[in-house]
């Protein structure tokens, strides 16, 4: 069980990492323990003064200085992509790993009632942004010795539940694109591709889909982070094309 894992405290150095949704919850907190582990992070998100604190907190930590990526991804087109693979290129030379962190909740509503323009808006930054973010990142992270690419999925990425609407949907794509993509690098390339569900996870969103629940009866981002490691870092080499767990229940 990939939860166990225990990561020497140098796992990451000298890696370059981009998380998507850096600025709160499981993101930021994946963000500071790869810093803390000896990457150089890569930070992208919508609300750049939360961008700023986790910058600030990687620095007084003693992490790697890293780098700030103000991107909303409900609006983001190819050719943001474009440049900002043009940036890391000029600014690294290369990418070492790719957490498809930043995720949209949408409306927790029947289908019959489901808003199309939310629906919309959450396969765009859910499934439609991971793709193109992917694409215009592949050929940096081909010039990783060993680049990890992670899709944050979900438990109703695997199996549909009444009223997740476009999220399960989009959760079920996550899989798909990971299935596909993990399949043509497969024998061809260093890169491996994985999913990982975190599990419950006690931040904003899980807050908003679980209104009533006691937060402190799930699982903090800190808890889940065993996992994160484990596929970031070189003890995954081997692994492609696979659904992770990052809890056990
Ligand atoms: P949060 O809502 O706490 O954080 C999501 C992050 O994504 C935020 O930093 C947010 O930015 C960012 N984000 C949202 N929309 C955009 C956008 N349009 N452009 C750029 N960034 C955006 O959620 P979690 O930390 O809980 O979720 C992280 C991932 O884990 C998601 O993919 C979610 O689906 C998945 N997950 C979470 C579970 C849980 O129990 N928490 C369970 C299963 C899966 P901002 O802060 O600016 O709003």
């Amino acid at each position: 069980f990939a939860g166990d894992y225990v990561a020497p405290s140098n796992l990451l150095k000298d890696k370059i990492i981009l998380v998507t949704g850096a600025g709160d919850g499981i993101g930021k907190t994946a963000a500071k323990t790869f810093a803390a582990h000896g990457a150089t992070v890569i930070l992208l998100g919508r609300t750049t003064p939360k961008l700023e604190m986790v910058y600030d907190e990687i620095e007084a930590a003693g992490g790697a200085q890293p780098a700030i990526f103000p991107m909303d991804l409900s609006e983001a087109r190819i050719e943001n992509f474009e440049n900002l693979a043009e940036a890391i290129d000029q600014e690294f030379g290369r990418l070492d790993g790719l957490l498809h962190n930043a995720g949209l909740l949408g409306q927790r509503t029947p289908l019959t009632s489901y808003n199309f323009s939310t629906w919309q808006q959450v396969m765009q930054v859910n499934v439609n942004a991971a793709f193109g973010l992917t694409k215009s990142l592949l050929p940096l992270l081909e010039k990783s010795e060993a680049g990890s690419v992670i899709f944050t999925s979900s438990s109703v990425g695997v199996k549909g539940r009444a009223y997740w609407g476009a999220y399960s949907v989009s959760k079920f794509a996550t899989e798909g694109l990971m299935q596909v993509l993990a399949d043509e690098l497969e024998g061809v390339s260093n890169i491996r591709v994985n999913s990982l569900n975190p599990g419950a996870t006690r931040t904003a969103l899980r807050a908003t889909a679980y209104p009533a629940e006691n937060p402190k009866s799930v699982a903090t981002p800190e808890e889940i982070m065993p996992t994160y490691l484990y596929l970031m870092g070189d003890d995954s080499r081997n692994q492609s094309g696979k659904h992770f767990s990052a809890q056990k229940r």
